[in-house]
């Protein structure tokens, strides 16, 4: 007698099937696009997403196979679909209870150059009573050993961080000492226009392992022209201190970072070009942000979202062309969103996270002790608006900052299952919400997803990214190499 049921028994079988939660939106004229909270994702014609929420569905079809795959429907061979959801839930979730890890220190608001999107109220590079002491510095380290974060990132913003560079040492010294007891994974980064690095700092750098992280706007001409500085020299400085950095750090313990003015809009792959003539990895494309002098000078309002994401596609296409020729080079706020849509782990990216990622995931302490949730936010504050100011460490404990209603308001607020249209948004999986930008533009923390600049940017990004893997296996296989890349 045979021990197996004979193929007509598989074969004929109908299968009934239960839903998980998903949601949906149309894509294009053919496709929608579905997702389910765990940001696993598939796109399906009309009719196959009509019979698959009627319970139509035939399990010998190949779309049926895709959604149990994905655990958008449950039958009776995959009863553990649930479990594995949760578990999948948890762990994008995972970074939450970390709490914060990044804890900038603005040392200094005084800066030698005067960039016309600058988001701080920079002040001329001599006045004193714009740096951070000692006294403000060894409170600001306390508050960041009370976070319970296995990982303390500690990086030194400005202003001209470099112009404040005794207190630079002073707070790494310390933060270590303190450290032998914490005995936390410590990090240190300067951000730093690099006009004033010299061997002594950078030898002081390799001694305590720090990062170096500075700006780089693109070619000579454009980046002198965003980045103005008596001399008019920026470019050359920053191009010698890249060199001298790798040259005493190592290849890989400088970055770069560019913003986006509207100079920039028609000069993507010059920008690229640029980044690739100096040995670096990657870029990251980066928008400009309605704070500090940016609103100031009007430069925001210089370009819309719409030739933003125009610059942003044109760039990001050459980048998938350099690949194709055999040229690696990765583009890394496409490398962040699709982390979070083709793997289970949440890189934890500041601007795209739900809770908001202010302040518990980064917190700013200023050159004056207060306290703010984010940079963005300090920078409304050096404009006269104290909404987000969660305290002063010289006034405050932790506890009374980290409760306070300037951070719980706006977080409550950023949770995106229950923003309005965020919350049926088949693209929530991977977005987030900004209530500072949201209040910047509008002075209210939730804001109006049909009119927010955030909202169109991030869905345009998400589309770009969806088309281009769907239309196109050779960029499939490059993201999906991006997004598992460390
Ligand atoms: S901000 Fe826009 S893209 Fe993001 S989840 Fe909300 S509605 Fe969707």
């Amino acid at each position: 007698m045979s021990k197996f049921q004979p193929v007509s028994f598989y074969k004929n079988k109908k299968k009934t099937y239960q839903l998980t939660p998903f949601r949906f939106l149309k894509f294009n004229q053919e496709k929608y696009f579905l997702s389910n909270m765990t940001g696993e994702y598939l796109l399906l014609d009309r009719e196959s997403l009509g019979r698959l929420v009627e319970h139509q569905l035939d399990d010998s079809e190949q779309s049926y196979l895709d959604l149990r795959a994905k655990q958008f429907l449950i039958d009776d061979t995959n009863s553990i679909a649930t479990d594995l959801l949760a578990i999948k839930a948890r762990t994008r979730y995972s970074r939450l209870p970390e709490f914060t890890a990044l804890h900038i220190f603005v040392v200094s608001l005084r800066c030698d150059h005067s960039c016309q999107y600058c988001q701080v109220s920079r002040q001329s590079a001599d006045k004193l009573k714009y740096d951070m002491t000692e006294e403000i510095a060894d409170k600001a380290i306390d508050f960041a050993f009370k976070s319970p974060s296995r990982n303390i990132k500690i990086e030194f913003q400005g202003g001209e961080s470099l112009l404040n560079f005794p207190i630079i040492q002073y707070i790494v010294e310390r933060s270590k000492k303190l450290n032998e007891v914490h005995c936390r994974n410590l990090d240190f980064v300067i951000a730093t226009n690099l006009s004033m690095i010299d061997r002594d700092i950078l030898g002081y750098c390799r001694l305590h392992g720090i990062h170096i992280s500075t700006s780089l706007d693109g070619p000579e001409d454009l980046h002198n022209k965003n980045r103005p500085r008596p001399g008019k020299d920026s470019y050359e400085k920053v191009i010698k201190g890249i060199s001298l950095c790798r040259e005493v750090l190592g290849r890989d313990e400088v970055s770069a970072l560019m913003t986006t003015t509207e100079a920039s809009l028609k000069r993507g792959k010059e920008i690229v070009d640029e980044y690739l003539k100096l040995g670096f990895p990657g870029i990251f494309l980066r928008s400009l942000s309605p704070y500090g002098y940016a609103i100031k000078t009007k430069s925001f309002a210089a370009y819309q979202t719409e030739q933003w994401l125009d610059f942003f596609k044109e760039s990001l296409d050459y980048i998938i062309e350099l690949n194709r020729s055999g040229i690696r080079f990765q583009e890394y706020c496409s490398a962040i969103v699709l982390s979070k849509m083709l793997t289970s782990s949440d890189p934890g990216f500041v601007d795209l996270m739900s809770p908001a990622g202010i302040g518990i995931s980064v917190i700013v302490y200023n050159y004056d002790g207060s306290v703010h949730p984010s940079d963005e936010s300090r920078m409304l504050a050096e404009m006269g608006d104290n909404t987000f100011k969660m305290g002063n460490v010289l006034t405050d404990s932790y506890e009374q900052v980290f409760s306070s209603q300037a951070l719980l308001q706006p977080l409550e607020d950023s949770y995106t299952n229950s923003v309005p249209m965020c919350e049926e948004c088949a693209y929530e999986p991977y977005c987030g919400a900004d209530p500072v930008y949201e209040y910047a533009m509008n002075q209210d923390y939730i804001g109006r997803r049909p009119d927010s600049g955030f909202c169109q940017k991030s869905m345009g990004i998400f589309k770009h990214l969806i088309k281009r893997m769907e239309e196109d296996p050779f960029v499939k296989n490059l993201f999906m190499d991006w997004a598992n890349r460390k």
